[in-house]
């Protein structure tokens, strides 16, 4: 029979064009799928939609089905050969559909006498719309003819459906606020391991606008000021105390410049003054605040311009207290906070108002909020997805710091199964009588495990854990939480600290690494437009010898309390003449702490940490001046592959298994063999299972990693057998794609 398809479709146009209002949309969808039943001499053509809201297909319009099944009929996407024609975005057709295994039954539909059918998706680009179907009685009764002719009255019938279904959805009451349908489920990357389940607070900026309202009327004054003020301080002084006494080394000086701030006279005195001539505390309190920080606000230096937002805080705080209104954002515990992005003391206030979790829309796996999350037990998630940053107050996100997974208004079940599975993982994760003193490969080889310990809060955790000493201890975290360069007595406090908690155990230092990620709010790194190529690390070290030797000192006069000798190990080597300098400077500090009799360690063992590309072209050179190598796989993976750590815009290009990365690393360890030298891997490469059978393919026998992982990475060594993994290594190395060095990788998983 001759089909004038052309014609079809300039009749529906014509009959759209009709039916512009609501009201008449069914109708419409109902003109649609008769004349297509007529048109392909089929006894069935229904119409379903796609609602965005709740994931389900629901039927609209129908010839030939049940009229009363219309509204009645839902299924989720990849139910039915319908749901799985808009699942997978295909056309499915069956001669004789009720034999199929996917074929669904709806009781009172009247579809069982339908042999024939055939369903095809409603898109636009990849968005779902709906599904149009076609059922006859005769099985096998399209032909394949049939089934190209109904996919093109469909794609052309696309953009009028989806007119339909919008103006539909637009009618329909509104329940929930609107929100992108797509952001049920964000697929992100692990920052910090852990689950969290609560409200979101969307972190912003503070401004004078969240600062709490829903008081109007009420007027307050100087005696009722003065006691908010009292009431701010003592709520920040535990909050200090607190986390001073679970945080010692980073703590200091978190909340002391908001505390200064509230025992400014001429602040208060600002304040009484415009209460004496009549203005309610509250109004005075606004005024002044604002007043103030504004002035922040101008100063030329950066640092100085940052207090605005503890005078805000301060300012919120007061208020908060004056008319006990409470605002969202000021509450904190038990609830995920969504940022763009976070400084590592953002965290750790986070941290002491007990945040369950953290969504960071930038930063990285590797970067070090990332690292200080782990370190402070603060599930984090890391996705592209600015969206999030919508989200009104009150919705609940869950937080799967473990797969990196962030699922928005989860229902109970997805709830329940992630409450079974993070108690198991704690479960596990207490279990520690597996683990052995050593190390050893299955054929015997032994592999040191150490700790990398960023906070003096991890050193228990490292203890628990038998970790066999610090391979990488970052010292670089209590001088990014203070407002200034920490003095030698303080480090050597730190130090010592560590050095007698860790005793009978090997312990690397590492000299200050900031610089990229880890800005001094103190020291003005402003003007770089590359920090990561910039002072950083080493650099920022031998540029300031005052603040460098000051550090040396500090360590050396820790290791006087060691009993064996301290390592210290220098970032971001890029030369021998860098070690050069550097080593001179330790000797330096050894022959003045001589002179002025204080003890110290006089021959601590000198390393330095692989990271750079530069390095590895001179790996000879350096193997013959530093006592040891510990590769930095985090940067080494960044300055190779020229993939910034902390974009999430090119994560996916942050390869490790790169066969650069792969043939770099393999280089550095024979270069190690060859001089006799110790070297370790300490990036994030060294917690991932994945590589554990290169590393030791390549000869690595020391392995420097967070705590946690400990358990997992030690198991897997004792699997594996060092001749085994040396092929393993040598097959990788023969590759030059990522793809087939992904194949052959993933086919070693352990299931
Ligand atoms: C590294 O770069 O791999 C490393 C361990 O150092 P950090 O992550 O502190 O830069
Ligand atoms: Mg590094």
């Amino acid at each position: 029979m001759f089909r004038d398809h052309s014609k079809l479709i300039c009749d529906i146009g014509e009959l759209a064009a009709l039916f512009s209002d609501t009201s008449n949309l069914d109708t419409l969808l109902q003109k649609i799928v008769d004349m297509i039943a007529a048109h392909m001499s089929a006894d069935v053509c229904s119409v379903y939609l796609f609602d965005d809201d709740t994931q389900e297909i629901v039927l609209k319009a129908t010839r030939g089905l049940n009229a009363a099944s219309i509204g009645q009929v839902r299924m989720k996407l990849g139910e039915g050969l319908t749901g799985t024609a808009l699942a997978e975005l295909r056309t499915v057709y069956e001669g004789n559909a009720s034999l199929h295994p996917g074929f669904r039954h709806f009781s009172g539909i009247g579809e069982e006498k339908y042999a024939s059918f055939m369903a095809v998706p409603i898109l636009r680009g990849q968005v779902r719309i709906g599904v149009m179907t076609l059922q006859s009685v005769k099985a096998n009764s399209f032909t394949p003819e049939d089934v190209n002719v109904f996919r093109a009255i469909t794609s052309q019938l696309a953009t009028t459906i989806e007119m339909a279904r919008l103006l539909i959805s637009l009618d329909k009451p509104v329940i929930k606020p609107v929100r992108a349908p797509e952001l049920k489920f964000i697929k992100g990357r692990t920052g910090a391991e852990g689950f969290a389940y609560g409200e979101v607070v969307i972190a912003a900026v503070p401004s004078m606008d969240d600062i709490a309202l829903g008081y109007e009327g009420r007027v307050f004054g100087l005696v009722e000021l003065q006691q908010a003020v009292s009431a701010a301080e003592t709520e920040l002084k535990a909050m200090q105390q607190e986390i001073e006494a679970k945080l010692f080394d980073v703590a200091s000086l978190i909340f002391s410049a908001q505390i200064m701030m509230l025992k400014d006279r001429a602040m208060l005195g600002a304040m009484e003054t415009l209460i004496a001539a009549g203005v309610s505390a509250d109004q005075a309190v606004r005024r002044v605040i604002k007043e103030y920080a504004l002035r922040f606000e101008s100063m030329p230096n950066e640092f100085i311009r940052e207090k605005k937002y503890d005078v805000l805080d301060v300012g919120q705080r007061i208020l908060v207290n004056l008319t006990g209104v409470r605002s969202s954002k000021d509450q904190i515990a038990g609830k995920i906070v969504i940022a763009r992005e976070l400084l590592p003391s953002d965290a750790l206030k986070l941290s002491s108002q007990r945040v369950a979790g953290v969504v960071l829309l930038s930063g990285g796996v590797t970067s070090h909020v990332a690292v200080l999350a782990r370190s402070l037990n603060i599930p984090l998630v890391i996705v592209d997805e600015p969206g999030l940053l919508e989200l009104p107050a009150e919705t609940k996100v869950l937080v799967d710091g473990t797969t990196g997974n962030v699922y928005v208004e989860p229902d109970a079940e997805v709830v329940n199964t992630f409450r079974e599975k993070e108690a198991s993982r704690l479960t596990a994760s207490k279990v520690k009588k597996d683990l052995k003193e050593q190390t050893f490969t299955k054929d015997g080889q032994r592999v040191i495990l150490l700790a990398n310990i960023n906070l003096l809060g991890d050193v228990p955790v490292a203890k628990d854990f038998r970790a066999e000493g610090v391979g990488l201890y970052r010292t670089e975290f209590p001088f990014i939480i203070r407002s200034d360069f920490p003095a030698e007595e303080e480090q050597f406090v730190i130090y010592r600290r560590l050095v007698e908690s860790m005793k009978g155990h090997e312990i690397t230092f590492r000299t200050l690494d900031i610089g990229g990620d880890k800005m001094l709010s103190y020291y003005d790194h402003s003007k770089e437009a590359n920090p990561f190529l910039g002072l950083r690390s080493i650099r920022f070290s031998l540029r300031h010898k005052d603040v460098f030797c000051l550090q040396l000192r500090a360590i050396l006069r820790a290791g006087a309390f060691a009993d064996r000798p301290v390592r210290i190990m220098f970032p971001m080597i890029s030369s021998v003449d860098e070690l050069t300098e550097a080593r001179a400077l330790v000797e330096e500090c050894v022959h003045d702490l001589k002179k002025a009799g204080i003890a110290h360690q006089a021959s601590p063992v000198i390393g330095i940490m692989v990271e750079l590309p530069s390095a590895v072209e001179v790996i000879e050179a350096l193997a013959e001046e530093a006592a040891f190598f510990s590769i930095g796989t985090n940067d080494l993976i960044q300055y190779t592959l020229a993939v910034d750590r902390t974009n999430e815009k090119v994560a996916d290009l942050y390869v490790p298994h790169h066969p650069a990365v792969l043939r770099i690393l393999k280089r550095i360890a024979a270069a190690g063999a060859i001089y006799g030298r110790d070297v370790s891997v300490c990036g994030d490469m060294a917690h991932d299972l994945k590589y554990i059978p290169f590393l030791i393919g390549i000869g690595i026998r020391k392995l420097s990693l967070d705590a946690p992982f400990l358990p997992r990475v030690q198991a897997r060594i004792m699997e594996l057998d060092s001749k085994e993994a040396a092929r393993h290594a040598r097959e990788l190395l023969s590759l030059s794609r990522i793809d087939d060095v992904t194949r052959v990788i993933s086919a070693l998983m352990p299931a």
